[in-house]
């Protein structure tokens, strides 16, 4: 499922409420650094030029939208075809979209949702420091689950620098996580299991997000062989993180 224009929406986001989607990515494929056997959009399509919508596009079809939309908005959110953080403007497309929304619908929230990969960029992190919601990725805190789930373009990418990129954000951030079981290439993938969860608790503890959205896969994924957590089960995942006073969203 590809997002076929560069404003989409607004739509019921199951995790943000009445969200307009921004995309920065292009229209007509993928455009990611991580490769998730559950993403929504398929598998990456290399491409050798991709086509991204230039800052002054986006401006332009987000005042389009804003100054003719009726509904109260929850939140203007950039996701899509990929990861929006790759876009090479998105600072200044941040702060555009900060001016409309201030201009057009100051109670919406701006709201990004990254996989993280690209915390090392400075720009990157000023731009996410500015937004409402920094909506940002961590399926595993092993090396091992982490590249099995979300298959990382960077192949040395490690749980431990993508922990130390979140730190920068002191806790001001969502953490989110999508627990699924399944195997990809004849190896199996559970982020659900003790071993798996201990980790991840303890990197939730380093880094103590505001909140933690915890889901599971929701629509046709392209591994076929991946089934979704039970209710009961993400309820028993949440269950130690709620006793020590965690803010966690449960999509089940
Ligand atoms: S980070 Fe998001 S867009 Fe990228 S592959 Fe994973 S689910 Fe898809």
């Amino acid at each position: 499922m590809l997002f076929q224009s560069i404003i989409y929406g607004p739509i019921h986001s199951r995790r943000l409420g009445t969200s307009l989607g921004v995309e920065l990515m292009p229209l007509d494929h993928k455009l990611c650094t991580f490769n998730c056997v559950y993403c929504e959009c398929g598998w990456n399509t290399p491409v050798s030029h991709p086509v991204l919508p230039t800052r002054e596009q986006v401006k332009a079809a987000l005042e389009e939208k804003l100054s003719t939309l009726n509904s109260q908005l929850s939140t203007i959110t950039f996701s899509g075809n990929g990861e929006p953080t790759l876009h090479p403007d998105f600072l200044g497309i941040i702060e555009d979209t900060i001016a409309l929304r201030n201009q057009y619908c100051p109670q919406a929230k701006v709201s990004v949702l990254s996989n993280s990969t690209q915390l090392g960029r400075p720009d990157v992190v000023q731009a996410l420091q500015l937004c409402d919601n920094r909506i940002l990725k961590l399926d595993a805190a092993t090396d091992e689950m982490m590249r099995r789930i979300d298959l990382p373009v960077n192949t040395q990418l490690t749980v431990a620098q993508i922990i130390t990129w979140l730190q920068q954000f002191n806790g001001d951030f969502t953490l989110q996580t999508c627990f699924l079981r399944g195997e990809h290439n004849g190896l199996p993938i559970d982020n659900t299991t003790p071993e798996q969860l201990s980790a991840w608790y303890q990197a939730v503890d380093t880094l103590h997000p505001k909140q933690i959205m915890i889901y599971v896969i929701d629509r046709k994924t392209p591994e076929e062989h991946l089934s979704k957590i039970p209710r009961s089960e993400m309820d028993s995942i949440a269950a130690p993180l709620l006793a020590k006073g965690y803010d966690v969203l449960i999509s089940a």
